[in-house]
């Protein structure tokens, strides 16, 4: 997580250059891949935000974009522990998802299957929708 907030994750071109894969957004194929895409904007993030605890979405962003750094900073200085926990789980399985996709070719998994796959790891007692 730190890594994102300091913006050292690599982004679309850097990442494009460093490993075999297309700088198109390797979940939705739609999109040129971002920090803020992969995080808030593609829609099987959209999808796995919406169906926590948090019911997150994303749509108000539209009329008043905030980046993905932004949001995770605020939302952290707001909320408690368990939210603070909920949100590392999972902006960590939308990394998981985007690398198992991107390394190994899996699908991407229904968002409810990997919400709990991550809360598992995560060893998080987090009551699911
Ligand atoms: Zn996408």
């Amino acid at each position: 997580m730190w890594i994102i907030l300091r913006g050292k994750l690599p982004g679309k071109l850097a990442l494009f250059k460093s490993v075999n894969c297309q700088p198109i957004c390797n979940l939705c194929h739609q999109h040129y891949r971002s920090i803020d895409h992969l995080f808030i904007q593609c829609e099987c993030s959209k999808a796995l935000w919406f169906v926590s605890p948090l019911g997150i979405t994303t749509e108000f962003m539209h009329d008043a974009p905030i980046s993905f750094v932004e949001l995770i900073k605020s939302i952290i200085m707001h909320g408690d522990n368990e939210t603070n926990k909920l949100i590392m789980t999972i902006c960590n399985e939308i990394w998981f998802v985007r690398n198992k996709r991107c390394f190994e070719g899996i699908k991407v998994p229904d968002p409810v299957v990997s919400l709990r796959r991550a809360c598992k790891r995560s060893n998080s007692t987090i009551i699911l929708k």
